[in-house]
């Protein structure tokens, strides 16, 4: 058991036997021991428990050191001499402890809060104004008022009352300045609320009749364990530590002893009417003025804190919507609020004769900037487009910044159509001048998109696409271009969202097929496999992958139709092997995956599982990838390897239209290399060198040479004394349907290890 709660109990115990025992010696021997101990323990507790203040316990100490001392000399009086003289040497023990108990109380609240806290400090002087009234009209004033009695009698009899009052005040403050408590707390609160009432009682009626004096007596003792039992429990030392400084709010607690304290005075009369006795009136009504003085006190500072924490509230609120509305770089307006802002402008455009048009302003090669120069010159170079572009826009056209380098103005004018573009030229103007940063001069260029609403059905977010998009085409077109979005763009758009439904919906009903090109070796003759491509059925026709997969490559669609193809291509493959395993054993199938396929984390995946699922050979499937794939897909090289490490083999497809240089084929984790078409149409006579060169190269780094688009005798002829050794073209066989692809059973198939 923990050493306080042994002595809590002991203590108790101990306590418990006062009734017992006779009274005289023996009694008085118990209030002694029971008194002396509580002075051990605290004593002992602060050693043990070694709080950070003990200036606190000291005075405790010194406190109820003194109450022992006077117990001692009451009881001496009482016992032995048989006289208890009042006033006594034991009265000033007793009335001396007070003041230093109190001052005990003060140094902790004074560690507790080290903050002024005037609501707690009203709270409390309510209380204690309360009490004090009550004191005075029953106790103190009784007291005083008796003028047959010496005034030294007066004096020392009335002292004791004040003295509770102060010991109250402190106690007061310390509640209520503490609104977290410990149990070290509620014990040291408990003895001296036990110490108040029992003197409380006795000053009110003091009486020498055995029942109430020893039910005095067993408060009084029970007061010494509770402070010994306090210094005693380990989280002593809290009591002196700084409280959370919360606010101090109306707790259910606080309010009743408030509004019990305030009706106090009126309760006073009461009682007074009811028992007949008669009380200082005048006191009684200085003390409700007092008290009501107090009430309406800690109101107003209620109603202050209100407002202030209103105040507070609409300043956050002000502070939220500021941040939400603007942009933290520029100070310009928020997407989210410009989107409001332009709603605003459209709604009023559907009633007034007005129109809106949006200027959207796209810094070009911004992250080279952020790159080259770092993200502090980056972000001086975006503050400073912002004032331009502000102060080309004009006070009268809010501006907000869209994204990293994105700019948007909103026109809301009569003529949106003529004034849109004035505003976009005067933009163009402004950021044509270099930006000077720390002494470094930083051009920059911009493309800008405009849209205007042309018709009532446009929306905020609508408008603003329609602004992206023409930001683009002008992108597109070169820097320092403006494209306005027009009826042609919105005819695009339409289609491709109507290819969009379309492909979605084919994919569904199995309207996608593939046709499948042999790939020739170039010495031999023989096929050593199929290139699969992706063709749409429709009513009126097959439609080429051109006009539908650069489309499906805008979503995620894309990686649908690449799985599909994946699929049925092995499945095709691994079918025609088993109808004809002579003529397909060996025999290879390529397919076209898209960058975005690439990218996605579920390739490796995609193509482990369709190489399950049809029982085909790693090794007799080629993934085919473009070019231009290497330079815009993060990670390709990685993924291209995991591919691999699978046991297919990789197809560097339109060779020759992206930006690798033959330096770098040796990094790249390829199998083959196929050589765009473009290279054998070209009607320039050096064709055949620069074929020449890049089947050098890649000969030198382990890689197979396809050369695509074959379609006479004589590429076919020039290739074979280059040492090419595939081809792919007309002159062999169109793609052509899987069934065909049968019918005519090649007996030309080869291995393709060996071609
Ligand atoms: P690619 O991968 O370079 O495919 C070769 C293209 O050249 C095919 O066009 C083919 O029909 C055509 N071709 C074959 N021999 C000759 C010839 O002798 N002369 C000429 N001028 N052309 C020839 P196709 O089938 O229209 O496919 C075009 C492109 O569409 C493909 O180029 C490929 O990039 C893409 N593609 C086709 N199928 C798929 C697919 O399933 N998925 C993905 N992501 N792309 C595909
Ligand atoms: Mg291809
Ligand atoms: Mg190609």
């Amino acid at each position: 058991m923990a050493v306080w709660r042994a002595y809590l109990v002991a203590g108790m115990l101990t306590v418990s036997t006062y009734v017992l025992v006779p009274r005289g010696l023996v009694s008085d021997a118990v209030f002694l021991v029971v008194g002396l101990s509580a002075v051990v323990a605290i004593c002992w507790g602060v050693r043990q428990n070694g709080p950070a203040t003990r200036a606190p316990w000291h005075l405790f100490v010194a406190g109820l050191l003194s109450w022992v001392v006077a117990d001692t000399i009451y009881s001496w009086n009482e016992d032995v001499r048989g006289v208890v003289p009042f006033p006594s040497i034991s009265d000033v023990a007793y009335l001396g402890a007070y003041p230093v108990l109190a001052a005990g109380i003060f140094v902790l609240i004074r560690r507790r809060g080290a903050r002024l806290d005037v609501p707690g400090a009203l709270d409390s002087a309510i209380v204690v104004a309360g009490l004090g009234l009550i004191s005075w009209a029953w106790i103190a004033g009784p007291i005083v008022a008796a003028s047959d009695v010496p005034v030294l009698e007066r004096a020392v009899a009335v002292a004791y009352p004040i003295s509770d009052i102060l010991l109250l005040t402190m106690l007061a403050r310390l509640v209520a300045a503490s609104p977290a408590s410990s149990a070290a707390f509620r014990l040291l609160v408990g003895a001296v609320s036990v110490q108040i009432i029992a003197d409380t009682a006795w000053a009110a009626a003091p009486s020498t009749s055995w029942d109430y004096s020893t039910a005095l007596d067993l408060l009084w003792l029970a007061s010494y364990v509770l402070w010994g039992a306090s210094a005693l429990h380990p989280q002593m030392g809290s009591l002196a530590e700084p409280a959370a400084a919360g606010p101090v709010g109306f707790t259910r607690r606080r309010m009743a002893a408030l509004s019990s304290a305030a009706l106090l005075p009126p309760a006073t009369f009461l009682v007074a009417m009811a028992t007949g006795r008669t009380i200082d009136a005048p006191v009684v009504v200085v003390g409700a003025i007092i008290l009501t003085s107090l009430v309406l006190a800690r109101m107003a500072y209620a109603i202050r804190e209100v407002r202030l924490t209103a105040r507070q509230r609409d300043d956050l609120q002000d502070e939220l919507f500021h941040q939400a509305a603007h942009d933290p770089l520029t100070g310009m307006f928020s997407r989210a609020y410009m989107l409001r802002l332009i709603d605003g402008a459209l709604s009023r455009g559907r009633c007034a004769e007005r129109s809106t048009g949006l200027v959207l302003v796209d810094l070009d090669r911004f992250t080279t900037i952020n790159d080259e120069w770092g993200p502090a010159t980056g972000d001086e170079v975006l503050r400073e487009t912002a004032r331009r572009i502000r102060t080309a826009a004009g006070a009268h056209h809010p501006v907000a910044r869209l994204g990293d380098d994105q700019f948007v103005v909103l026109v809301e004018t009569i003529d949106a159509v003529d004034e849109t573009p004035v505003v976009a030229h005067e933009i163009l103007g402004a950021l044509a001048a270099p930006h000077v940063v720390s002494g470094s001069t930083i051009t920059t260029a911009c493309s800008i998109g405009l849209s205007v609403s042309l018709d009532i059905g446009t929306d905020a977010d609508g408008l603003l696409h329609q602004a992206m998009i023409a930001s683009h085409r002008a992108k597109a077109s070169g820097a320092g271009a403006i494209e306005v979005f027009d009826h042609h763009m919105r005819r695009e758009i339409a289609q491709r969202a109507e290819v969009e439904a379309g492909l979605r919906v084919a994919m569904d009903e199995g309207d996608l097929e593939l046709h499948y090109q042999s790939v020739i070796s170039v010495r031999t003759g023989d096929i050593i496999g199929y290139e699969a491509l992706v063709r749409w059925r429709r009513p009126e026709g097959l439609v080429m992958p051109a006009a539908f997969i650069p489309i499906a490559e805008r979503s995620d669609l894309i990686c649908e139709i690449g799985r599909w193809v994946l699929h049925e291509a092995t499945r095709q493959l691994e079918s025609w092997t088993t109808a004809d395993p002579d003529a397909f054993g060996h025999a290879t199938v390529a397919v076209n995956i898209s960058g975005r396929h690439l990218a996605d984390h579920t390739i490796v995946d995609d193509v482990a599982h369709v190489l399950d699922r049809s029982g085909l050979d790693a090794s007799r499937l080629v993934v085919e990838v473009t070019e231009t794939v290497m330079v815009d897909v993060p990670h390709a090289a990685v993924q291209l390897g995991a591919l691999r490490d699978l046991g297919v083999s990789v197809s560097l497809d339109d060779f020759g239209t992206g930006f690798t240089s033959i330096g770098q084929l040796r990094e790249l984790p390829i199998d083959t290399l196929k050589i765009d078409k473009s290279f054998l149409a070209s009607t320039d006579p050096g064709w055949s060198e620069l074929v020449a060169l890049i089947t050098a190269a890649a000969h030198a780094c382990g890689t197979q040479v396809v050369a695509e688009g074959v379609e006479r005798q004589d590429q076919h002829d020039v290739l074979a004394g280059l040492g090419c050794d595939l081809a792919q073209g007309y002159l062999f066989a169109p793609p052509l349907p899987a069934g065909e692809v049968l019918r005519q059973a090649p007996d030309r198939i080869g291995d393709p290890l060996s071609p």
